[in-house]
């Protein structure tokens, strides 16, 4: 499916799924959340009013620029522009060409480091996001295929917080299966 902004207006481009608002708690966590992978990772975090569609990241300058975290989709859009810098992937080649393959990296890293496992309305809202950045050529179906089975594969929340402590330690091995 490809969505065209002309048949979206009038729409809240920024919610187009009606995306709850986050209660004051959790819109703190997940801040603090953004705030300590910008530190991590030596960036600044520039949090404004604007949309996804103005969320930028400047690779020569180590800063990037995210909405306001009104919804869940703020928060993965943060965090999505953060994997941009974090894995060196850049929106656009050097004609302005939308690299969509990076679009679907970073997402996935999003989704990866999110403490959150996004809604069934966060992950359309990804969807169009994805497949209307950019008026140009549209991502292929082996991309969107790759980043719906991200989306699909998000895990279970409660978990999330303990994955990055057992990175370090090497994955279980199975069992031997019973002889014979
Ligand atoms: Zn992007």
């Amino acid at each position: 499916m490809v969505v065209s902004l002309a048949t979206l207006e009038g729409l809240d481009l920024n919610n187009l799924f009606g995306l709850s608002p986050l209660d004051p708690g959790q819109q703190g966590e997940l801040h603090d959340h953004v705030e300590e992978l910008a530190a991590k990772h030596g960036l600044t975090c520039r949090e404004e009013a604007i949309g996804w569609l103005d969320a930028e990241a400047t690779f020569d300058e180590g800063w990037f620029c995210s909405p306001i975290l009104r919804t869940e989709f703020d928060y993965l859009t943060a965090l999505h522009e953060i994997g941009h810098l974090v894995l060196d992937l850049d929106t656009e080649d050097a004609d302005g060409a939308i690299l969509h393959s990076n679009e679907v990296e970073a997402w996935k890293w999003a989704i990866e480091e999110a403490r959150i496992t996004p809604s069934e309305a966060a992950r359309d809202q990804i969807m169009v996001a994805f497949q209307t950045h950019g008026d140009d050529v549209g991502p292929t179906s082996e991309e969107l295929d790759r980043l719906r089975a991200a989306l699909a594969d998000t895990g279970a929340g409660p978990t999330r917080l303990d994955r990055e402590k057992s990175e370090d330690t090497p994955p279980e091995q199975p069992e031997d299966p019973p002889a014979g």
